[in-house]
């Protein structure tokens, strides 16, 4: 179980820092949560990843699910002692990779490059690689071609044997370029894979309720109303919110008077750099995203001149650190002139460094953000 305490709201915002209790231990919030997809963030041992001060991750259920199985996982213990990390982790439905293999792959989108052109999907569509029902999605794995199924009870139990401290009940993550009718439809089945979900847990791991709705601002507010009427233990909110940047804000601040204040809620899949600050103004407690350490596997480091390509000749002679504000061992080790060397080398403990140190530079950036709002300035 958790306990969730909020410790100031700020004056100027829906901004508020809390904190966060899990069986492992406390996170302080607001809180970026890196993603550790396959039970690792990617480039980067868990020794190493308490360096970045992470206080939580999220690992994947559909991925674990296929490779190793969730029952090597349960023989280690848990997911804490089988990647050996004694920190809070959070475990997604699966939902949002089973359903972008369907939909995503017939229109080759995914989340953060995806450029939809909208209502091509209509009510009743299926997507070519699954099959949707009203139980759960029928699929391939993509490791041996074997026909697997998951739906609220299937996510719940694997989410259990991981051992999760925080969970979250199975949605359809709608294409963002659904048309109402579908994401009305497919909302529905949202809410009820939800009150499954709730019902499928045995254990006392925490449960999160997705809210959804796509781009329609009445099916989210819908949807806000519903899920949170269910007796979960904070809520997430999933999906799409349309083409612009705005979208994102006006669609999180119109379902905010309907979330419980004493309840954490957070945002699956948000956290560009520029984003967080607006996130967090609108009441989020929490949001992973894959843009740091993405960035990180492509040379890039994040600093407080903006997002730097490192494998650039201009870096060669560069004795100076990736950020001369920044505390992590990256930067008090070593030089951009020696990260340029084994990018361009092709070393890929390039990679390590500059994984370490983008996931410091989000958390230090959130840190202040949390000072912030304790001084009311945000
Ligand atoms: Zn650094």
């Amino acid at each position: 179980m958790i306990s969730f305490s909020v410790t100031h709201t700020s004056d100027k915002s829906n901004a508020r820092r809390g904190v966060l209790l899990t069986p492992h231990g406390e996170v302080q919030t607001p809180a970026f949560i890196p993603v550790a997809t396959q039970a690792t963030i990617k480039a980067l041992p868990t020794f190493l990843l308490e360096e970045t001060t992470t206080q939580m991750i999220i690992a994947n259920t559909y991925h674990l699910h296929l490779r190793p199985g969730e029952s090597i996982i349960q023989n280690h213990g848990s997911i804490h002692s089988f990647m050996g990390w004694d920190h809070p982790v959070m475990t997604d439905s699966g939902g949002f990779q089973v359903f972008s293999l369907g939909f995503g792959k017939d229109f080759h989108s995914q989340k953060m490059t995806s450029q939809p052109s909208y209502d091509q999907v209509r009510e009743g569509a299926q997507p070519k690689l699954l099959t949707i029902g009203e139980d759960g999605v029928t699929f391939t794995s993509y490791i041996d071609g074997k026909e697997l199924f998951l739906g609220p009870q299937e996510s719940i139990t694997i989410q259990e044997q991981i051992g999760a401290d925080i969970m979250f009940s199975f949605d359809e993550c709608p294409p963002p370029f659904a048309d109402h009718a579908y994401v009305k439809t497919s909302l529905q089945k949202t809410h009820r894979w939800a009150q499954h979900s709730l019902d499928a847990r045995k254990g006392t791991n925490a449960l999160y309720g997705i809210i959804q709705g796509g781009r329609y601002k009445d099916l989210r507010e819908e949807s806000a109303r519903y899920i949170t009427s269910l007796p979960f233990d904070g809520f997430g909110i999933g999906g799409e919110f349309g083409s612009k940047k705005e979208d994102m804000t006006t669609m999180l601040s119109s379902i905010h008077p309907f979330l419980p204040p004493q309840k954490p809620r957070h945002l699956l899949g948000v956290g560009h750099l520029e984003d967080i600050p607006l996130i967090i103004k609108e009441g989020v407690d929490t949001f992973d995203c894959i843009v740091p350490t993405h960035y990180a596997r492509h040379g890039y480091a994040f600093t407080s001149q903006g997002k730097i390509d490192i494998r650039k000749r201009i870096h060669q002679d560069s004795q100076d650190p990736l950020d001369p504000s920044c505390s992590c061992r990256v930067c008090s080790h070593y030089s951009t002139g020696y990260i340029h060397h084994l990018l361009r080398s092709h070393e890929i403990a390039a990679l390590s460094l500059l994984t370490l140190h983008n996931i410091h530079y989000f958390h230090s950036y959130v840190a202040d953000l949390r000072t912030q709002i304790e001084q009311n300035k945000l």
